[in-house]
């Protein structure tokens, strides 16, 4: 349940004061959508429930008018439930972090207009993450570079195959992993959890990384292209 600030109620009951209607984001489609309640019911005279479906996308969204004594006297708090559909962070943003601080920011600012349904401040915040992160992986070199030029030198500086070349070495039968493959009884849990996690790692990068970038580019070459703005008159 999260807390709907009382500058998003529109217009209340006359009666018992509850919200009528409330101009928010809807937690479901993160659009912006005006919900008209028809009928509060009332428990024990301290909360009160309403549902009312979101006008644009149609699912229910639930209220609840709560009047808690403890902080405000008489001053009810609105609720709503569910908590909207935001995007989380994703895992490993720490890494972001500890290789820029700035770029982590600008990260978690790209989320935050992301799940304030602001689109267009969104795509804005993303494009300089992209820039601010090959400009840092180029180590600050090629700064005044376009992004797809950027990008093109990266993909010839970095070298992806390193981390492979590490894994190779470890398994190897001199490798600190390949010698004791030789007798599986000297294995214990800490070489096991650590031989997992390294499975899981090759994995992650050489078929989960290709797969999603795959089906993400397959989504964005079969999405609609929108129309531009004043075209639709035309
Ligand atoms: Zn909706």
């Amino acid at each position: 349940m999260k807390i709907v600030d009382v500058t998003k109620v529109r217009s209340r009951f006359s009666v018992a004061g509850h919200p009528q209607v409330i101009e928010m984001l809807c937690p479901h489609c993160l659009k912006e959508a005006s919900f008209t309640i028809k009928a509060w019911s009332q428990h024990a005279g301290r909360v009160a429930a309403a549902e009312s479906p979101c006008p644009r996308c149609n699912i229910a969204v639930l209220f609840l008018n709560m009047v808690d004594h403890r902080d405000s006297p008489g001053e009810p708090t609105l609720y709503v439930h569910p908590d909207p559909v935001g995007r989380t962070q994703m895992v490993g943003t720490d890494y972001l972090r500890h290789l820029s601080a700035p770029l982590g920011r600008t990260y978690e600012s790209a989320l935050k207009h992301y799940n304030q349904g602001e689109w267009g401040t969104t795509a804005l915040t993303v494009r300089h993450l992209l820039e601010g992160l090959a400009t840092r992986l180029l180590t600050d070199a090629h700064r005044s570079d376009t992004l797809p030029t950027q990008l093109q030198t990266l993909s010839e500086r970095v070298d992806l195959a390193a981390p492979l070349d590490d894994i190779a070495e470890m398994l190897a039968p001199s490798g600190i992993f390949g010698r004791q493959f030789s007798d599986e009884t000297t294995m214990d849990q800490n070489t096991a959890q650590q031989l997992l996690e390294l499975a899981e790692q090759m994995v992650a990068y050489l078929v989960v990384l290709p797969g999603t970038m795959a089906e993400l580019k397959d989504r964005i070459a079969s999405a609609p292209v929108p129309l531009r703005r004043g075209m639709t008159s035309r």
